[in-house]
């Protein structure tokens, strides 16, 4: 038995699957998950001491590769001088103001610990604001874990949205409507049915949590024009993209400014860190300035934000980065879909920048139901296949490949040898 396979039989016995986020059991290739040790630049070690390129950068921060020298150094810094205060710190204000100037249509922030923390805060200032109820999402866009967020599409875009998980009550998710991504139809019938109680539309602008589902020609532009006319606020959930596409995030690469915006993931560096903001006058509803009730005793903690505030200078300081990157994804991405279509295969590749996905299906993946035409038993083969030979994919068709600035040309190149390996 290895190390990792006697941990997660440990594991099992104390902890729900054995994980403490369903994603990592390995459940969706019929595997078991690696226990990682350890991480350098674009590699992490399981406790067997195998290395492998990773290609899931802790679903995204790792940004700058694992274990960058200058965000270490910044957070044993800030370690020395206390964990946590639950008191106003300076770090929180330059963070504050550093998201502020790199993200035009942000003028105030409030900090949170996770990305389902500031998507839940973002839905209750965009509700608390509009003074309306009804928001809109789409099947398939992943916004964390709150109740109200946790639904699938009733039969029929008409009807209210239905739980997707035990334990939510069906009142949480009544005022959830769900639509089609990349679908402006399935968004307007919405409106013209209710469009006055329409809050927020929460979009994720690059959808990521469904495989990687660019945004039509369109689409962007659309949501926000619908949400102008109506009152309503456009709101981008960018806690995979925000920092990612470019210093500015989606919002940036495609020119089109949401109300507000939530961010997770890079934001902090490594370490638990959300955020959520968008214009003074919607923020301002926030307490203790508003009546919108929002709070953490952790919030703004100094690690996390010295993480955070190191990782998002570097990205500032050098912009370079992100065409090197976008370039690198570019590239990468179309040498794999050269790979499946030399093999014959009419499997699909979707990617922005450094964020993409190979789809096995024949279809052209612009929503939630073309993705789930995906043969997720061949996906399964192919990752577990991809593992033994060291490279470290998300075990789940319907996620994403994150690049990272560690990631070189000569190792992504390694990478393609082992896909062409298995495909060819
Ligand atoms: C990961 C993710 C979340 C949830 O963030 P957590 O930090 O896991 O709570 C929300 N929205 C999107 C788009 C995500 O990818």
């Amino acid at each position: 038995m290895t190390n990792s396979e006697y941990l997660f039989k440990e594991a099992v016995k104390v902890i729900p699957g054995g994980v403490n986020s369903p994603v990592r059991a390995f459940g969706s290739i019929g595997s078991t998950p690696r226990f990682i040790k350890r991480a350098e630049g674009a590699f992490i070690y399981d406790e067997d001491d195998n290395q492998y390129i990773d290609y899931i950068g802790s679903w995204g921060p790792m940004i700058l590769g694992h274990n960058q020298k200058d965000v270490l150094e910044a957070v044993t810094e800030a370690c020395k001088h206390g964990l946590s205060y639950g008191a106003a710190t300076e770090v929180e204000v330059e963070m504050a103001k550093l998201v502020c100037e790199l993200v035009p249509s942000i003028e105030m922030v409030r900090m949170v610990n996770s990305g389902t923390e500031a998507v839940m805060s973002a839905i209750r200032t965009a509700r608390g604001y509009t003074r309306r109820d009804k928001i809109i999402k789409f099947t398939g866009c992943y916004h964390g874990h709150s109740d109200g967020l946790l639904v699938k599409a009733g039969s029929g875009v008409m009807t209210a949205g239905v739980p997707d998980s035990l334990g939510v009550p069906k009142g949480c998710t009544q005022d959830t409507l769900s639509a089609i991504y990349n679908n402006l139809d399935s968004v307007k019938e919405h409106f013209n049915r209710c469009g006055e109680e329409i809050a927020a539309i929460i979009v994720e602008p690059v959808a990521a949590n469904m495989g990687v589902v660019p945004p039509e020609p369109g689409f962007l532009g659309g949501l926000r024009s619908i949400c102008d006319e109506y009152g309503a606020l456009l709101i981008f959930d960018e806690v995979i993209t925000g920092f990612r596409l470019g210093i500015d995030g989606a919002q940036g690469y495609y020119g089109i400014k949401p109300d507000l915006t939530t961010f997770g993931k890079i934001i902090g560096g490594g370490m638990p860190v959300g955020a959520y903001g968008g214009r003074k006058e919607i923020m301002e509803v926030v307490a203790p300035l508003g009546g919108v009730y929002q709070a953490g005793t952790l919030s703004g903690n100094p690690i996390a934000m010295a993480a955070g505030l190191t990782q998002l200078t570097i990205l500032k300081e050098n912009p370079e980065f992100y065409k090197k990157l976008n370039d690198n994804g570019e590239w990468f991405f179309e040498e794999i879909r050269k790979i499946v279509s030399d093999a014959g295969l009419p499997y699909q590749v979707n990617h922005v920048g450094s964020i993409g996905s190979l789809f096995f299906t024949k279809e052209k993946v612009k929503d939630y139901d073309s993705a789930k035409t995906s043969d997720t038993k061949a996906f399964a083969d192919y990752c577990n296949y991809m593992l033994k030979e060291g490279i470290y994919l998300a075990p789940a068709q319907f996620e994403a490949i994150f690049l990272s600035m560690a990631h070189s040309r000569e190792i992504l190149e390694q990478t393609l040898e082992v896909m062409k390996k298995y495909f060819l």
